[in-house]
């Protein structure tokens, strides 16, 4: 299961604070070592685990906590609060609908990382909720990229607009005009993956932004890739300027590092987190519910 480590470290940690009722200032350093070595293991970025620690020590150890009956359950309510500060704050990142439609979604990631299953899970997501969302095939390079979007798109029950090999810019350009002709309001764009971080593939994605007016660049990374994907999230971000990310996999054994540590290095929320392989395994990201959960 998810995050079960982390878990179980961070509930050791505040069960022996716990235990020792009032708190000196050799208790709180000695468990936020802890709680450091643990995120760490968590596979969370060093600079983010090093900046949380000195951020939630230094509250911890004001008067309030240091004074109160109940230090310890001070300290594991600063800690959950600056968790979910770090994953973006108490307010979820939700995709803004424009009152002119459509509304373009260009879907981007590494291949692998669950891009094309997401694109039908948003475009599921979107018609459950009264849209009428169109699925587009602007990975040309695999055949079968296509059909699989043709799959997931008739599971979904979403329309797929497709012109084979065609430039992905063209293609881009076609679905949204047919996406004003048909009452799609909003267009959500398969795009290419690679293997690696790649220029050719940036620059394919910039010549779809320059193409069509984008409203949002969602980059789709893998839970379970910790801090590697942190660093495609980062490179995505410095190439195509993203504007939320989805999480997906975040039902393997993800150890946690990627949604703890990619808001922070990248500036960029993430928005939705994958949850199984099913195309109603989609949930809104909330990074307080996410805190709850790693906190136990
Ligand atoms: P793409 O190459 O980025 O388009 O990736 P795909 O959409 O083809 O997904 C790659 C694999 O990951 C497929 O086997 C999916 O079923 C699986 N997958 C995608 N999202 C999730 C998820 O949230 N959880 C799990 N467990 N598997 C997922």
């Amino acid at each position: 299961m998810a995050f079960e480590s982390l878990s179980e470290r961070l509930s050791g940690v505040f069960k022996r604070l716990r235990g020792k009722g009032k708190l000196t200032e050799a208790d709180i350093k000695a468990a936020m070592r802890e709680v450091r070595t643990a995120l760490l293991e968590a596979d969370v970025n060093y600079k983010v685990a090093k900046d949380f620690i000195a951020g939630v020590t230094e509250r911890a150890m004001g008067q309030e906590v240091m004074e109160s009956l109940t230090p310890a359950q001070q300290v594991i309510k600063i800690v959950n609060e600056s968790l979910t500060e770090l994953m973006g704050g108490n307010e979820a990142a939700r995709i803004h609908i424009k009152s002119k439609p459509p509304t373009v979604l260009m879907l981007c990631g590494l291949q692998g990382n669950g891009k094309t299953t997401h694109a039908a899970k948003l475009g599921k997501w979107f018609l459950k909720q009264g849209h009428r969302p169109l699925l587009v095939a602007c990975d040309i390079y695999r055949p079968a990229a296509i059909d699989q979007l043709q799959v997931v798109g008739k599971q979904a029950g979403v329309p797929v607009f497709t012109m084979g090999t065609e430039k992905p810019e063209i293609i881009a350009k076609k679905a949204i005009a047919h996406a004003k002709d048909y009452g799609n309001d909003i267009v959500i764009l398969d795009t290419a993956g690679r293997l690696h971080v790649d220029q050719a593939l940036m620059d394919e994605l910039g010549r779809i932004k320059e193409a069509v007016e984008v409203d949002e660049v969602l980059l789709v990374v893998d839970a379970m890739a910790g801090q590697d994907a942190v660093n495609v999230a980062k490179a995505f971000n410095e190439a195509v300027a993203v504007d939320g990310i989805i999480l997906t996999k975040t039902d393997g054994d993800t150890r946690g590092g990627a949604a703890l540590s990619v808001k922070a290095v990248t500036g960029k929320p993430i928005k939705f987190q994958g949850t199984g392989e099913k195309l109603d395994d989609l949930e809104v990201f909330h990074p307080a519910r996410m805190a709850s959960r790693i906190l136990g």
